[in-house]
C-alpha cells in the first residue's frame, strides 16, 4: 500500500513515526554539538555509569562485558579493574584487576601514563601472578616507543591466598576465579581490634588499668566485607561451596552474570562466564547482605535484563539482588 493517502495510516502510527523522526533529529543535534568545539562545553553524561549503595561502602563504576569494567570503592580509595581508566580513578591509588581482558585490564598504561603527566606519585596496579610478567612487558614497551617514564607505577601479581593491607583497618585477599585465562577474585576484609568477651560489661576505667598493668583486653577481629568475583564461570561456586565459603559469607557480593536467557547456558559455560541460572542452583548458599549483579552481555537491554531476573529469581534472593545498571533498573 501507498502512503500520503488520507486513510493511508491510523492517527496512532503517524504519532508514533513523528516521534521516530523527532527521536533521530534529536539525536544527530546531539551528536553535532558534542562533535563541534565550539559547543562542547557539556561533557556527555555517561549512561552506563552507576552508584551502588551498600552498608558500608558507596561503590560507583560501570560493567557490561566486552566492553569496559570497573567499579571504585570510595571510602577503601581501591578500584576493582580498571576497564579503559576512567578520569575517576586516575588519583585511585590502588587497583585491583582480575585479569588481563581488555575490557578490565586495557586502562593500565594509560592510568600510569596520566599519573605521570599530572607528577602522581605512587600507584599500584595488582594483577594475577601469572599476568604480571606479561603486563609489565606492556609498559616497558609503551615506555620505550613513546619515551614516558611510568616508574612511579607499580604492577604487582598476586597469587591466590597473597594479602594486600589497605591502610590499617583493611586488607584485601587475592582468591581464584575461573575463568579462560588466569583470573583473581579479591575479598576486602576489615580488622578491627574489640574487648575480649571476658571483659564486656567493665568498667572504663577497671579496663583502662588492666591494658596499664600488661593484660591484652582485646583481640583483633576480622569481617569480609566485600567479595568481588571478577570474570569467573560457575567454577568459583562450587570451590567456594566445597571450601570456606568466603564469596557466599562476605557482606557484598559483587559477582559477573553474563548471561541469563534459556539458551545462552552453553555460550556461558564455553566461554566460561555465569549464567543466571548458575546463581539460583546455589540460592539458599548465599548469606550476603547484598548481591550485585555485574558484567551483563551487550546483547540484552536493560529491561531485557531486569524482568528476566525478577522472572527467574528465586525468593530467598529477591530482595537482596542489585543489578549494576544505572536507575531506575537497580532493584528486581
Ligand atoms: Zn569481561
Ligand atoms: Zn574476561
Amino acid at each position: 500500500m501507498g502512503g500520503g493517502g488520507l486513510y493511508a495510516k491510523p492517527f496512532g502510527t503517524r504519532r508514533r513515526e513523528d516521534a521516530k523522526k523527532e527521536k533521530a533529529q534529536n539525536f544527530a543535534a546531539s551528536r553535532l554539538r558534542v562533535n563541534n568545539p565550539l559547543t562542547y562545553r557539556f561533557p556527555m553524561t555517561d549512561k552506563d555509569f552507576v552508584t551502588i549503595a551498600t552498608p558500608h561502602f558507596n561503590i560507583e563504576g560501570r560493567s557490561r562485558a566486552g566492553h569496559e569494567t570497573w567499579f571504585r570503592v570510595r571510602e577503601l580509595n581501591a578500584a576493582f579493574d580498571i576497564g579503559r581508566c576512567p578520569d575517576q580513578l586516575i588519583a585511585t591509588p590502588h587497583i585491583f584487576v582480575t585479569h588481563a581482558h581488555l575490557d578490565h585490564a586495557v586502562g593500565i598504561p594509560f592510568y600510569a601514563g596520566q599519573r605521570q603527566l599530572h607528577r602522581m606519585t605512587g600507584g599500584r596496579v595488582y594483577v594475577p601472578a601469572d599476568a604480571a610478567e606479561g603486563m609489565r612487558e606492556i609498559m616497558t614497551i609503551y615506555e620505550r616507543i613513546t619515551g614516558a617514564s611510568f616508574e612511579e607505577v607499580e604492577v604487582i601479581g598476586l597469587a591466590v591466598g597473597d594479602v594486600v593491607p589497605l591502610g590499617r583497618t583493611h586488607e584485601v585477599r587475592a582468591h581464584r576465579a575461573t575463568h579462560r585465562v588466569a583470573a583473581n577474585a579479591y575479598e576486602v576484609i576489615e580488622l578491627r581490634h574489640r574487648l575480649r568477651d571476658e571483659f564486656i560489661g567493665r568498667e572504663e576505667r577497671e579496663i583502662s588499668e588492666l591494658r596499664l598493668s600488661g593484660v591484652t583486653v582485646t583481640e583483633e577481629w576480622r569481617r569480609s566485607m566485600l567479595f568481588y568475583t571478577g570474570d569467573t564461570d560457575r567454577g568459583i561456586l562450587e570451590q567456594s561451596d566445597a571450601q570456606n565459603g568466603e564469596l557466599f559469607k562476605s557482606e557484598v557480593l559483587m559477582i559477573e552474570c553474563s548471561f541469563i536467557i534459556a539458551g545462552h547456558e552453553e555460550r556461558a559455560a564455553k566461554y566460561r562466564h555465569i549464567h543466571f541460572d548458575d546463581i539460583a542452583a546455589f540460592a539458599e548458599r548465599f548469606e550476603n547482605e547484598t548481591i550485585v549483579l555485574t558484567h551483563f552481555s551487550r546483547r540484552y537491554s536493560r529491561t531485557e535484563i531486569h524482568d528476566e531476573i525478577r522472572r527467574r529469581c528465586p525468593s530467598v534472593l529477591r530482595e537482596r539482588i542489585r543489578l549494576a545498571l544505572p536507575e531506575p533498573y537497580q532493584r528486581l
